[in-house]
C-alpha cells in the first residue's frame, strides 16, 4: 500500500535557514549537506517535482538518518521531516529493498510467534554461548559482555495479567511493556508494576499487546506494521483507565505520535489512535506527575548514588515530557543528579542505524561516553531500553558507569 502524497507544507515550507543542521547528530559528524535534514528535504522535493529519479545511492542517503525527530522538533517553519522521511523510505524500500537481515528482523517484529522463537535463540546465544567467552568480546565495535542478558522467561509470562494493590485500588493503569522489557529487561517491568501497585493502582498487562512496530514503519515497511498498530489500538483503547504507561521512549513515541500520524497519512481513520494517544504517559512522566503518591514509600536508607542522565530523542521530542525525567531523578532520595553536558544529544543507536552506519554511530556515542564519564557519576540513567543497550554495549567492562532505567533506582528504595 502506498502512502498518500506528502502535504506540500511538509516539503516546500523549508526556508533553508539551516537551524536543523546544528541539531542533527548525523550532520554534526559527517558535515555533508546532502546528508543533512535540509539536504534530505530538498532531495525529497526534487523527487516530488520529477527532477530526480531515485537510485540505490539516493536510497542510502535516506538510510543515513537516526529518525530521532530533532530536526522536526526544532524547525521554525514546521517542516515534518519525520513524516516525510517515512514516506520517502516507504517508496525507496519498495524499489530497492533492504538487506536480508533487516527484512528478517521486520518480519520478526510483526509476528508474535516468530518473535518468541527469535528471542529464544538470542537468549541461548547471549545467556549460554557468550558467557563462555572471556571479557571484552567484541562484535564489530560493540562490547557484547555489556549486552544485558535475556529474561529466563518473557516478562509478560512471569506476572498475572492483572496486578492489584494491597488495599483499595485508585484506578486501573494499562502497561504497554514493549519487546525489550518483555524479552530482556524484566527488572524494569517488575519495578514498574511494584511501584505502581504500591502507589495504589491496579496494573493490567494486556496479553494481546504486540510490538509497537515503530522500528518497522520508520524504515518504510508500513504495510508490515499496520496489523500491529491496529491490534494495539484495539487492545489499549479502553474507557475508564487512569493512564496507559510505557517504559520505553520509542514505544511512547509510537503510541503518542507515530500511530495517529501514520494512519492519517495512509488515509485511515485516526480518531481511535488520537484518543489512545491522549492517555499515554511515559512511566517517568507519570511518576513525576504523581510523586506525592510515591514519596511515602521511598523509605530504604542506602548510600548516596551519583547519577547522570541520557535523554532519549523520542522522549525529548515528545511535547508532554519536557524535563520531567531529570526532575524525577533529582527528587529521588539518595540520588545526587549531575547533568551531563550533552544529555540532550542522540546516543547514535537509532534502531538499525548503529548496525548499518557503525562508523558514524560510534563517533556519536563515544562523545557522549566521554561527557558522561566527566560527570564522575556511577549511574547513567536513561528512559529507553534501546538507548540502554546502545550505551551499555559501547562501555568497556572496566568502565565505572552502569546504565540503569530510573524505575530501577526508585524500586531499590521501596
Ligand atoms: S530548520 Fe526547517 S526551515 Fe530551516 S533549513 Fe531546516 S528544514 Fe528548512
Ligand atoms: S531525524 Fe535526526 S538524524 Fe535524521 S535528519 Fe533529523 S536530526 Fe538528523
Amino acid at each position: 500500500m502506498k502512502l498518500s502524497n506528502a502535504p506540500k507544507n511538509e516539503i516546500f515550507d523549508c526556508g533553508r535557514c539551516g537551524l536543523c543542521l546544528n541539531t542533527c547528530p548525523v550532520y554534526q559528524i559527517v558535515k555533508d549537506e546532502t546528508l543533512s535534514p535540509r539536504g534530505k528535504v530538498q532531495l525529497a522535493r526534487f523527487v516530488d517535482e520529477g527532477n530526480i529519479t531515485p537510485s540505490k545511492e539516493f536510497s542510502d542517503v535516506f538510510s543515513q538518518c537516526l529518525m530521532c525527530g530533532t530536526c522536526a522538533a526544532n524547525c521554525p517553519s514546521g517542516v515534518r521531516h519525520d513524516t516525510l522521511f517515512v514516506k520517502m523510505r516507504s517508496q525507496l524500500s519498495d524499489q530497492f529493498g533492504y538487506g536480508w537481515l533487516l527484512r528478517l528482523a521486520y518480519q520478526v517484529f510483526t509476528d508474535k510467534e516468530k518473535m518468541e522463537f527469535a528471542a529464544n535463540i538470542a537468549k541461548y546465544g547471549r545467556n549460554v554461548v557468550l558467557k563462555k567467552f572471556s571479557n571484552d568480546l567484541a562484535s564489530g565495535r560493540f562490547n557484547l559482555h555489556r549486552l544485558p542478558e535475556f529474561n529466563k522467561k518473557p516478562f509478560r509470562k512471569q506476572l498475572s495479567e492483572e496486578n492489584r494493590p494491597a488495599g483499595k485500588s485508585r484506578g486501573t493503569i494499562l502497561y504497554f511493556t514493549g519487546c525489550a522489557t518483555n524479552y530482556m529487561f524484566d527488572n524494569i517491568g517488575k519495578s514498574v508494576v511494584r511501584i505502581l501497585t504500591k502507589m495504589g493502582f491496579t496494573v493490567i498487562i494486556p496479553n494481546d499487546q504486540t510490538c509497537c512496530a515503530l522500528p518497522v514503519f520508520i524504515n518504510g515497511e508500513v504495510d508490515k506494521a499496520l496489523s500491529n498498530i491496529l491490534q494495539n489500538i484495539a487492545v489499549f483503547n479502553k474507557e475508564d483507565t487512569v493512564a496507559i504507561v510505557t517504559d520505553c521512549a520509542t514505544c511512547h513515541s509510537a503510541l503518542c505520535k507515530g500511530y495517529p500520524d501514520l494512519l492519517k497519512s495512509m488515509g485511515y481513520p485516526d480518531q481511535d489512535a488520537l484518543s489512545l494517544a491522549k492517555k499515554v504517559s511515559d512511566i517517568n512522566e507519570f511518576l513525576f506527575d504523581h510523586f506525592r503518591l510515591l514519596s511515602p514509600f521511598l523509605v530504604k536508607k542506602i548510600p548516596v548514588r551519583k547519577v547522570t542522565f541520557h535523554n532519549p530523542c523520542h522522549l525529548r521530542n515528545a511535547q508532554t515530557v519536557n524535563n520531567k525525567v531529570e526532575n524525577l531523578i533529582s527528587q529521588i532520595p539518595y540520588c545526587r543528579f549531575i547533568p551531563s553536558q550533552d544529555a540532550n544529544v542522540c546516543c547514535g543507536g537509532g534502531g538499525s542505524f548503529a548496525y548499518k552506519h557503525m562508523d558514524i554511530a560510534k563517533q556519536i556515542v563515544s562523545k557522549k561516553i566521554q561527557n558522561a564519564r566527566a560527570t564522575g557519576a556511577e549511574y547513567w540513567a536513561t528512559a529507553c531500553p534501546g538507548c540502554y543497550i546502545n550505551l551499555s554495549m559501547n562501555l568497556s567492562c572496566e568502565d565505572g558507569l552502569k546504565v540503569v532505567h530510573p524505575v530501577e533506582l526508585i524500586n531499590d528504595l521501596i
